[in-house]
């Protein structure tokens, strides 16, 4: 089979590229379903964008990186399109904007999108060898247990991070970078809660609070919540992005 774009990966960044990549386009996942992560993403309610989005938000050894993309897709186009589908959303705090239903209304969004704009999506379906070709890529795929074969002039890696394997993350894009040859920097959890093997926290499961919770660089005003395994919640998640091993947090 002879395409023009194969997309490896059906979640948020798959889905959307098919939505842009024109005709011809194949997305594959080997999850049962597209956009796995989205479902479970805010609460069930997926945190869709944040009025405030800005480059200086994101955490990049280059700084400069995301402002391309940033500039050639706002936050107000992502805005348009879920009004265009008729999802009704609120903002909560600080800008952050959420679906007032399900975060399913996004998966759903997403793939009318993709299908409207010709891509076809193979679940099911796993990734067995990536070759690059004279003009483009061959891979091998493996669709619901049958070998397929498929060549394209594009081929894109939106396998997403490595974060929850149970949900479907593998390390095929940091794994595949490396094979042709690209510099793959160290990676490390980010937005994460902090979890103590000791449950010093556990009487406390269940309880938030208004926090400001600061290392030696930075500090987030937000709600801290504790968990039966340790601590959670917006100021929680912002800070592991910039904690380090054996650093004090107050
Ligand atoms: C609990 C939680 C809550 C979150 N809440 C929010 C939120 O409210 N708002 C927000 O903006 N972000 C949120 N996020 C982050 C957000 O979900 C991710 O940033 C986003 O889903 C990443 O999209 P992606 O397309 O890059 O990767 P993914 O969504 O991980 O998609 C990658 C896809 O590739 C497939 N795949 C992986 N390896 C292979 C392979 N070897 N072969 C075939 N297919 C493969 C996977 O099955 C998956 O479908 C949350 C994340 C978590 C974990």
């Amino acid at each position: 089979m002879r395409i023009n774009t194969l997309i490896l990966g059906a979640g948020a960044a798959g889905m959307m590229c098919a939505r842009h990549a024109g005709g011809s386009t194949l997305v594959i996942d080997h999850a049962k379903a597209p956009g796995e992560k989205i479902r479970i993403s805010g609460g069930g309610r997926c945190n869709f964008t944040n009025m405030y989005a800005e480059a200086k938000n994101y955490l990049s050894a280059n700084p400069h990186f995301c402002k391309s993309a940033l500039a050639r897709y706002t936050q107000w186009d992502f805005i348009e399109l879920v009004d265009r589908h008729g999802i009704a959303w609120h903002e909560k705090t600080l800008g952050q904007l959420f679906c007032d239903g399900s975060s399913k209304q996004i998966i759903a969004m997403l793939v009318e999108e993709m299908r409207e704009a010709g891509a076809d999506l193979w679940l099911h379906t796993s990734v067995e060898a990536v070759a690059q070709t004279a003009d483009g890529y061959t891979v091998r795929l493996l669709r619901e247990g049958k070998a397929q074969t498929v060549t394209c002039r594009n081929l894109v890696l939106a396998t997403g991070g490595k974060s929850i394997p149970k949900m479907g993350a593998t390390g095929l894009a940091y794994d595949l970078a490396r094979q042709f040859g690209l510099e793959v920097t160290e990676t490390r959890a980010g937005l994460v809660p902090f979890t103590f093997p000791d449950g010093r926290f556990q009487p406390l499961a269940g309880v938030s609070l208004p926090s400001r919770l600061s290392n030696a660089r930075t500090s987030f005003d937000e709600a801290l919540l504790f968990t039966h395994r340790g601590l959670s919640g917006p100021s929680v998640l912002q800070l592991s992005s910039y904690w380090r091993e054996g650093e004090e947090i107050t």
